[in-house]
């Protein structure tokens, strides 16, 4: 236990010096039309290599910035990034940037209208950005003020999507009540595509039917493979994400692939 909290403490003080020596990055992976297999959104994805050269994955450092309140500034250097990017995307391109947002960003008074003024000083339209909440932040977001925030945030024009959908505790019930905009199948559907018996595709099948009964489109992440994508284009899934499409790729990246036409695509992947 003294070795976890001691592992705990470095991990904490080598965020909080890589967040103050801007030595965090962010990747963009394209989410896509799997009919036109034209890219629609970028989501941000953060990286954090330490000093030593150890890539330590979000998943674990997420966790951490939320434990010691780093969260929030971290959360804004990624909106920040994104949107700059985005201001070399968007206009020539028609491509949005999809940023994740931790429950303690969304509780924070003033969210909106910081999303809103990093929009209004890039330029941007609220088109141009969708914000990813997780199931669990989605439930803790029933809350009086953050559904606020997410209202707000919505009547201007950004979107609200719900990540890793499938995977949290929501219930339907709030799925009903909250503004979404669009709803992320969680990559384990996705794999269970493959699994024998057709209880996967049903199952991604009802998840589809659930998004197109509430008006909302969906998108399948963790797609790796050409059977996937045909079983979901077949399944009627509009949009998808994976590493069949593209990999998460440094912005420098990003706009030879927007200027390279589909067809010419898949030897990229
Ligand atoms: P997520 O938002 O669900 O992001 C998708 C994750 O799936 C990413 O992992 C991505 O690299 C990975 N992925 C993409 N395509 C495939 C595929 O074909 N197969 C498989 N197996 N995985 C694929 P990553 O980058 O490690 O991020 C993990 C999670 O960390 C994200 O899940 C998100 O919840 C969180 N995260 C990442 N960046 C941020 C951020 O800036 N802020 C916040 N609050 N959370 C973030
Ligand atoms: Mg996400
Ligand atoms: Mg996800």
């Amino acid at each position: 236990m003294r070795e976890a909290r001691l592992h705990h403490a470095e991990l904490a003080a080598s965020l909080r010096a890589a967040l103050a020596a801007d030595a965090l990055t962010v990747l963009y992976q394209p989410i896509v039309d799997l009919h036109s297999g034209q890219p629609v959104a970028l989501e941000a994805l953060l990286r954090w290599r330490t000093a030593d050269g150890r890539d330590v994955p979000p998943s674990k450092f997420i966790a951490v910035a939320e434990e010691i309140g780093l969260v929030v500034d971290v959360g804004s250097k990624v909106l920040r990034d994104a949107t700059a990017q985005a201001s070399l995307w968007y206009a020539r391109h028609d491509v949005a940037v999809s940023v994740n947002v931790s429950a303690r960003q969304l509780a924070s008074p003033t969210f909106a209208a910081d999303v809103l003024t990093v929009l209004a000083e890039r330029s941007l339209p609220p088109a141009a950005l969708i914000i990813e909440i997780t199931e669990t932040v989605l439930v803790d977001a029933a809350g009086e003020l953050a559904q606020q925030t997410l209202t707000a945030l919505r009547e201007q024009g950004v979107r609200i999507a719900v990540d890793d959908f499938g995977t949290g505790y929501s219930s339907l019930a709030y799925l009903q009540r909250l503004p979404i905009d669009i709803l992320k199948i969680d990559h384990t559907f996705t794999a269970a595509l493959d699994s024998p018996g057709d209880r996967g595709v049903r199952f991604v099948g009802a998840i589809l039917g659930l998004g197109s009964s509430l008006g909302v489109p969906t998108v399948a992440e963790g797609v790796e493979t050409p059977r996937q994508a045909a079983l979901l284009r077949e399944l009627g899934c509009p949009l998808a994400q994976g590493y069949h499409f593209a990999r998460p790729c440094p912005p420098e990246g990003i706009l030879d692939y927007l200027s390279t036409p589909v067809a010419m695509r898949a030897s990229l992947t």
